[in-house]
């Protein structure tokens, strides 16, 4: 399953075509041992929405990259993906933030390309913004591979824990 999504430009003057983030664990807390499925139990990790909004105000797509194999197991609905995901917009809203576009991998193991460390999700983004070189993105995520495929693809990226402490940190160096 695939919609169209459609990723707005970098502004002229930023420092980078696309900012790539991974959701849980990097925007969110994770849910140790399953899935983040319930909207009221969405917590932003600290510092996440500043810097998000830092990279909002500097011009930058922000894109979210990630796997949500709960929708094909059954174990995820997509109600309560999309009451997430609404939330997670909601918070970030409180703090003048936003997602430009997200693209999301609804399989399960083996059954796809795009399922990270799988390169496919990064691939569809950069096929909906054309004018977007990946020497000239970035992605942050707190998994090896989420850094893996980007990487892969040319892309510069940070994972949390390992190359940096957090999304703010990160925003931080990348704004340099
Ligand atoms: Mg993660
Ligand atoms: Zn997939």
């Amino acid at each position: 399953m695939s919609e169209p999504v459609t990723i707005p430009p970098a502004r002229p003057d930023a420092l980078w075509d696309i900012v790539f983030l991974d959701r849980d664990g990097t925007l969110n807390e994770r849910v140790v041992g399953g899935y983040v499925d319930d909207p009221e139990r969405v917590v932003l990790l600290p510092g996440a929405a500043g810097a998000v909004a830092r990279l909002n105000a500097a011009g930058l797509p922000v894109v979210v990259v990630t796997n949500q194999r709960g929708l094909a197991t059954g174990r995820l609905s997509e109600e309560q993906y999309a009451a997430v995901t609404a939330r997670i917009a909601d918070l970030l809203a409180a703090r003048g933030a936003w997602i430009d576009a997200t693209f999301v991998c609804r399989h399960d193991h083996g059954q796809c390309d795009c399922r990270k460390p799988a390169d496919g999700l990064f691939r569809q983004a950069l096929a909906a913004a054309p004018w977007a070189d990946p020497a000239r993105c970035v992605m942050v995520g707190d998994m090896p591979g989420d850094v893996a495929p980007a990487r892969g693809l040319g892309i510069t990226a940070y994972q949390l824990g390992t190359d940096v402490p957090d999304l703010a940190a990160t925003v931080e160096r990348i704004l340099r």
